[in-house]
């Protein structure tokens, strides 16, 4: 579906809503120095998280345009997705991170950073509240407040335990640097807890039987990573205990790595079969304690297993203070913030919200989808010819792009077919079809589209779009670029966020990959290894981390990783 070519040109004045700039039409006298005024004060800008959102934002903003402030509780980025291969040492954990302050410094402009977390946002007087975290003593307990005219909500969000008892105090997760550096001296200090001496065989066993709740890209990642580590490593380290070593993945559905194609679940079940890593499917973890996992399952019942070690890692929750922020704008009953096409919050003025904190809200896409078809419809008696069915498409098109993956996958074939149906060749201007029944090809639509991944992938894409957005702001003032807009007369400022899908890894372990990428190419083995390797090196924010992470995979295949407990 191609955009449609834009219409005459629409001097449009904005108001601050929305975060736009305010934009004058009349050039007089008084008017013109008001307005030069104006535009030397710069809006304020304030970047909340400093991860894949964030941080891309930061990157691609033209800083010079604003007065930016960011703050965020770890001065750096983390590359995310080698996190895994950290808590076995494959890689160093000061490899993946990039101070934020060098790349403030890079980009020159007057970027603020601020090492303090937000604690709570104040959408009605725009304000956000601070807390510094590192012992400051500001106004007596470290807590600070700044302005806004545009917030951008970048915080990510935190791990899901679905209130199960003791996940918290018995689990590790791995969400960040230091979970997944607790996760290495945990590994370690169960190897060597287990080879003290006078401890019974089955006490031996327990320490180390590493559990993993949660079957997804992470949890399989760090299966796969930690059987690598104990047959490559540690079983010539620790040759009297190691054949011991149990690895358990619990899944409560009824596969791993769901979210990839079919033959790619098989064959790291497969796998993970034939090397001994034991994948629980149907199982549901009930409750954890210190050295139990009880856990669930339709025909066994509930049953305990005794282990040394866990790894929780089972999805994403909602961070409190988006919370907070969602009661204060009535979306209270909803799990993440919800946001327009353009990434504005929906219910509140200025603020923009991207990444793992926020999602598109597809509320309304059946109540669109109706009303660009009367819109369409207002001169034609219940039917529409092909090339305007085809420009309602553009404009659902435009409007919501999962909507355009799900027609083009599967629904459009069906379009087609009852086009064909209807009255013959397809190609025909003057072809007619009945929209009452084209309504009805798209009616599950609503059910059907899913909302954009929690990746890293969306969350980047989303920080350049919004940059850019920022960036041409005043630009499209005067030249609106975006859709026509379907509830009032004019055009959109901008363009919606269309998120690109490039394709996702899934390491198994033993240099093997399986890597899905689009039009369903499906590729699995070493050669999808190699591709990982130049990906992830390429994918580095900064030359020192490339250079950092690939010395870190030669070193470990020249000397293995590192087995001290630091
Ligand atoms: P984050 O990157 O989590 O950043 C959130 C930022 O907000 C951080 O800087 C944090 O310090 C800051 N913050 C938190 N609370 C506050 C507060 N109160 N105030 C201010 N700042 C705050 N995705 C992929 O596409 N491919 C992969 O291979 C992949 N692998 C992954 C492996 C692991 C182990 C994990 C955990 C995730 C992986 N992901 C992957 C997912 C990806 O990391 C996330 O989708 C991505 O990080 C989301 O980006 P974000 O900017 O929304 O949040």
């Amino acid at each position: 579906f191609h955009h449609r070519p834009s219409f005459s040109k629409l001097v449009v004045i904005l108001t601050a809503s929305g975060g736009g700039l305010v934009a004058y039409a009349d050039s007089k006298s008084d008017h013109a120095i008001e307005s030069s005024q104006v535009a030397h004060k710069k809006k304020k800008v304030v970047v909340l998280g400093t991860g894949w959102a964030g941080t891309t934002f930061l990157k691609n903003l033209d800083s010079s345009l604003y007065d930016v402030q960011v703050i965020s509780p770890r001065n750096y980025f983390a590359f995310t997705p080698l996190l895994p291969s950290i808590t076995c040492g494959t890689v160093e954990p000061r490899s993946i991170v990039e101070p934020i302050r060098k790349i403030i410094k890079k980009k020159g402009g007057d970027i603020k950073f601020w090492e303090a977390e937000c604690f709570k946002i104040d959408p009605t007087n725009k304000k956000v509240h601070c807390r510094s975290n590192i012992g400051t003593n500001l106004d007596g307990n470290g807590e600070f407040l700044l302005d806004y005219d545009c917030l951008v909500i970048a915080i990510g969000a935190r791990a899901n335990t679905f209130n199960t008892p003791g996940v918290v105090e018995h689990c590790h997760f791995l969400k960040e640097i230091e979970d997944a550096q607790k996760i290495r001296r945990s590994v370690m200090d169960c190897f060597e807890r287990a080879s003290l001496p006078y401890l019974d065989e089955e006490e031996r066993k327990r320490m180390l039987h590493f559990v993993i709740v949660g079957g997804g890209p992470t949890g399989v990642e760090f299966a796969a990573e930690l059987h690598d580590f104990v047959s490559e490593d540690l079983s010539k380290l620790y040759p009297t205990v190691r054949d011991l070593v149990k690895i358990s993945v619990i899944e409560a559905g009824e596969h791993i790595l769901t979210m990839f194609d079919r033959r790619i679940t098989k064959f790291a079940e497969e796998k993970f079969q034939r090397e001994g890593i034991a994948v629980k499917t149907g199982f549901k973890v009930v409750e954890v304690s210190d050295k139990d996992i009880t856990m669930t399952n339709a025909s066994t019942g509930k049953m305990s297993v005794p282990y040394g070690m866990a790894v929780w890692s089972t999805g994403i929750g909602t961070r409190p203070v988006i919370m907070d922020f969602m009661k204060q704008i009535d979306q209270a009953n909803r799990r993440v913030l919800a946001t327009d096409e353009w990434l504005r919050v929906r219910g509140c003025d200025g603020v923009y919200a991207l990444g793992d904190c926020a999602t598109i809200s597809q509320r309304k896409v059946m109540e669109d989808i109706s009303l660009i078809f009367k819109v369409a419809d207002k001169d034609h008696s219940g039917t529409l010819t092909v090339k305007e069915i085809q420009d309602v498409l553009d404009d659902i098109c435009i409007r919501y792009p999962q909507v355009e993956l799900y027609l083009k996958s599967k629904q459009m074939s069906n379009i087609v077919d009852l086009i064909k149906d209807s009255k013959g060749d397809v190609q025909k201007e003057s072809v007619e079809l009945d929209i009452e029944e084209f309504k009805k090809a798209l009616a599950n639509v609503d059910s059907q589209v899913k909302n954009l991944p929690a990746t890293a992938q969306v969350a980047a894409q989303q920080g350049n779009y919004l940059a850019r957005c920022f960036n041409k702001m005043k630009d499209t003032d005067e030249n609106p670029e975006g859709p026509l807009r379907i509830r009032e007369s004019g055009r959109h400022r901008f363009r919606p966020f269309r998120y690109k899908h490039f394709g996702q890894f899934a390491p198994l372990g033993g240099e093997q990959t399986a890597a899905q990428l689009p039009g369903d190419w499906i590729s699995i083995g070493q050669s999808s290894q190699w591709l990982w390797y130049s990906v992830y090196a390429s994918k580095q924010v900064s030359w020192r981390t490339r250079a950092l992470v690939i010395s870190d995979w030669m070193k470990r295949f020249i000397f293995g990783r590192d087995s001290s407990c630091l």
